[in-house]
């Protein structure tokens, strides 16, 4: 058996990623200049941030503008989404993709008007035991309606964070404690919004603008000359890329869901549905996710139906 190293030997471990105070007033400044306007922004309404946080979960903006003004529309608040059907609020979702969602925001509506007097609660705990709520939607709620001092970590996030302020790649619980400690007293609300739109428009993923960049002169990474390999490789979830929909088993769920917004199916038109006729097999395998996502319901007969 190999010897262990001595502690003379043994590596230093990485020091802890410091804050850059400097870096945040000059985000802020930034963006304070040029913040995109979106409906979403206009609003501390939770429920809103809340419906706006779950469409554009894996969904573009211009896709999720229109349908959130129509979604808030009907469902102004969580009670009367929770009096709706599934398919209805399937339907609202119609063209968003990732149905599982709407579903989730459902149950979320139902949870929160059964355990929470209709009012979405303003504490972690109980925001991430919403279904569909992980640690990036809690946060964006307690960060962008109750304007709370949390760091929201997405990918764009995540990105700025190892890239501007660590220089150095960065695993999942350093991300989220630097994205907490970055945060300046009282701005919850526009720091996180200048980090998001700076990893959205300027410090992308490829081809970052850095001649472009508002904080180009604080960046630890460009301080270096970019002589290390870009910081966001290897860090924890700053790497979000979807796969191929076209053609994706998640392209025929999609089709399915479409088709029954439109009426049930019978056990015979479901591959068509999909848009596999020749192929049943996989169109069988996309309903048995459906239903095992309580996106579906399957009669006696193989028929399908919205829940
Ligand atoms: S200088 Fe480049 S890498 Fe650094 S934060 Fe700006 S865009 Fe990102």
């Amino acid at each position: 058996m190999a010897a262990a190293p001595s502690p003379a030997t043994l590596p230093e471990p990485n020091p802890a990623p410091e804050p850059n105070p400097t870096m945040a007033t000059a985000l802020l400044a930034w963006a304070g200049a040029q913040a995109r306007e979106l409906p979403w922004r206009a609003t501390r309404d939770p429920w809103a941030v809340l419906v706006s946080e779950m469409m554009l979960q894996q969904t573009q903006v211009v896709r999720v503008i229109p349908r959130y003004h129509a979604f808030l529309d009907r469902f102004p608040d969580p009670r009367t989404c929770a009096a709706a059907t599934p398919a209805e609020v399937l339907g609202l979702w119609s063209g968003l993709g990732y149905n599982r969602r709407a579903l989730n925001l459902h149950t979320a509506a139902r949870t929160v008007t059964e355990r929470h007097g209709g009012r979405l609660p303003d504490d972690l705990d109980s925001l991430m035991a919403l279904p569909g709520v992980g640690p990036y939607t809690a946060r964006a709620v307690l960060a962008f309606a109750y304007e709370r001092p949390v760091g929201v970590v997405d990918t764009n996030a995540a990105r700025v964070l190892a890239r501007a302020v660590a220089g150095r790649s960065l695993g999942r619980a350093e991300v989220q404690r630097l994205a907490d400690a970055s945060v300046p007293a009282g701005q919850g609300w526009a720091y996180n919004q200048a980090v998001l739109d700076l990893g959205a428009t300027v410090c992308r993923v490829r081809r970052p603008d850095c001649d472009g960049c508002p904080v180009r002169h604080l960046c630890a990474w460009s301080i270096t000359g970019f002589a290390a390999a870009d910081p966001a490789l290897g860090t924890a979830g700053a790497s979000g890329r979807q796969s191929r929909f076209a053609g994706s088993d998640r392209e025929g769920r999609g089709r399915v869901v479409a088709a029954l917004l439109a009426g049930a199916l019978s056990a015979g038109d479901i591959a068509g549905a999909a848009g596999w006729p020749d192929d049943p097999a996989r169109a069988e395998r996309v309903v048995s996710g459906l239903v095992a996502d309580g996106l579906a319901v399957l009669d006696d007969a193989g028929g399908l139906r919205l829940p």
